[in-house]
């Protein structure tokens, strides 16, 4: 198989020698042979990026002064160039990830585009002044001005999409990004660049530069950054939030999950299966907001049990890129042992499995792990509280509403959830009580014009939304005098 192999960075507006001889590896996680190579940043490669990034936003001419609609110009030459490339994006994500190609070609192939044309229009549609008569006489005029140079670093999960969270409504703002990709998937972000070039992007606005988590470390302490923007493990964010904190820079974080679905005892299961698999499968289970609990009635808890288990056994796991795969391999050696770990734990800690549990028989390579299922638990299992980043639920029984709520929400993160029912009033209801930041109702999904984020371990500050662009922003005030 030929791989895909880059030898520069995309640093101011064109392909850069690297400063080390350093590379990135990139190999399949479902047949386990290398794929492709790009250089790895290092800190001189950093700086450069930083650098140029740097001039790109100083410019008295440059991007962050531009019209709003000039920019809207720009970005969406640059979304149409991502079209262009839109079936090489998820084919590249899914032999890096294992992410399924229908995944693929909705999250990583479709939405970069969307975001970067949805964040211009809201900045064109946006006033540039906004002026309140004051309460002291004059006038304030209160205006938005872009941020400055943003440091960007992004996980392999959804990397495309969630690099976009980032770039559009930074890019829309006027602000210049240095993106750091995570290893595992730079090839995508390679494949960006090239169609950042392509669009003519002016030079040193977006810099691409991946590399492990020493580099990813240096960027966000960077003198020349002006804001950071995390997606990743709440491990990595507590130190970021601290190194931020040290510097006193805006930061945003993305952290983990172990959401609840909550299904009322009114919950029509048959008409729920799709939607209840994207919850709780989607992505082979490597998502951060994916709802890992299923709280299930009493009076139910059998009849979900089984339903869950026989979703879960009819799933065909396999090549992401066979469009009728719905579970793919995990992303890494590394990955499926931990995940393996866990349903060890699950096991000595007495939940019963269901299903799953460990290998495919039949796929002696790649990292594949069956989908798993766990009852008879509690929410104190450790299984039930940490989460585990691959296809594996919870399934606990409540006996009533209160319980359900108190089982939601004793946990130490507050990303997602969803509560299903066959009246949505009444989920909806119980959907306003959950503590998190977003809760679907009988559904999930993170629509672009709501904000998005977490409460507790899963993060501070909003993704999505005008909230998003607004993370992107600093606000800036003159007092008017009285009139006359
Ligand atoms: P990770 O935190 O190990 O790595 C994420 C990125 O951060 C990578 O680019 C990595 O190189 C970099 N990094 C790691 N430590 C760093 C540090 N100290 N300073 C700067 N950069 C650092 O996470 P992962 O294992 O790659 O991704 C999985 C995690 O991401 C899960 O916990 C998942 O829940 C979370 N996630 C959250 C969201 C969200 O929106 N809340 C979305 C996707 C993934």
């Amino acid at each position: 198989m030929t791989t895909i192999d880059y030898r520069e960075f995309y640093i101011d507006g064109g392909w850069k020698r690297p400063a080390t001889s350093e590379m990135i590896a990139v190999n399949s996680p479902t047949t386990e042979q290398a794929i492709g190579s790009v250089p790895a940043a290092s800190t001189a490669d950093i700086d450069n990026a930083v650098a140029a990034a740097r001039r790109a936003f100083d410019d008295p001419d440059g991007w962050s002064t531009w019209h709003p609609k000039q920019r809207a110009e720009a970005l969406d030459r640059f979304a149409s160039e991502l079209e262009l490339r839109a079936a090489e994006t998820a084919r590249r994500v899914s032999i890096q990830n294992g992410m399924p190609i229908w995944l693929a070609e909705q999250f990583e192939g479709g939405f970069p585009a969307v975001l970067l044309r949805y964040f211009s229009q809201m900045m064109v549609d946006s006033p540039a002044i906004d002026e309140r008569p004051g309460m002291l006489g004059g006038t304030a005029r209160v205006t938005r001005h872009p941020i400055g140079v943003v440091g960007a670093v992004v996980p392999w999960n959804v990397p495309q999409a969630i690099s976009f969270l980032k770039l559009a409504p930074a890019l829309a703002a006027g602000c210049t990004v240095v993106l750091k990709p995570a290893e595992e998937t730079v090839l995508d972000a390679f494949l960006m660049a090239e169609a950042a070039a392509a669009s003519g992007l002016p030079a040193g606005v977006l810099n691409v530069v991946p590399g492990g988590r020493d580099v990813g470390a240096y960027l966000v302490e960077h003198p020349g950054i002006d804001k950071v923007s995390f997606t990743g493990s709440t491990a990595a964010g507590r130190k970021i939030a601290e190194a931020c904190g040290r510097l006193l820079r805006p930061v945003t974080l993305e952290l983990g999950g172990k959401s609840a679905a909550i299904l009322l005892d009114d919950v029509d299961l048959n008409a729920s299966l799709e939607s209840l698999f994207g919850v709780t499968f989607l992505n082979n289970g490597q998502i951060c907001w994916l709802n890992t609990r299923v709280l299930a009635p009493q009076s139910r808890y059998g009849e979900v049990v089984d339903t869950l288990t026989d979703l879960a056994k009819s799933l065909k796991i396999g090549d992401p890129l066979d469009p009728a795969t719905k579970i793919g391999p995990l992303v890494s050696a590394r990955q499926r042992e931990r995940v393996e770990g866990y349903i060890a734990k699950g096991k000595s800690e007495g939940a019963r499995l269901t299903t799953g549990g460990g290998r495919p028989a039949d796929l002696d390579t790649g990292f594949f792990i069956e989908p798993t299922i766990f009852a008879d638990l509690d929410n104190d299992a450790t299984i039930s509280r940490e989460e585990i980043f691959g296809p594996v639920l919870s399934v606990i029984p409540f006996a009533d509403e209160a319980e359900a709520l108190a089982i939601a929400n004793d946990s130490e993160y507050g990303l997602g959830g969803s509560v299903w029912s066959s009246d949505i009033e009444r989920a909806a209801d119980m959907a306003s009580k959950v503590k998190s930041g977003t809760v679907g109702v009988n559904h999930y999904s993170n629509d672009p014009v709501a904000p998005f984020g977490g409460i507790k371990s899963s993060g501070m500050g909003r993704e999505l939304g005008p909230e998003g662009l607004h993370t992107f922003q600093h606000l800036h005030t003159v007092y008017l005098p009285p009139a006359g």
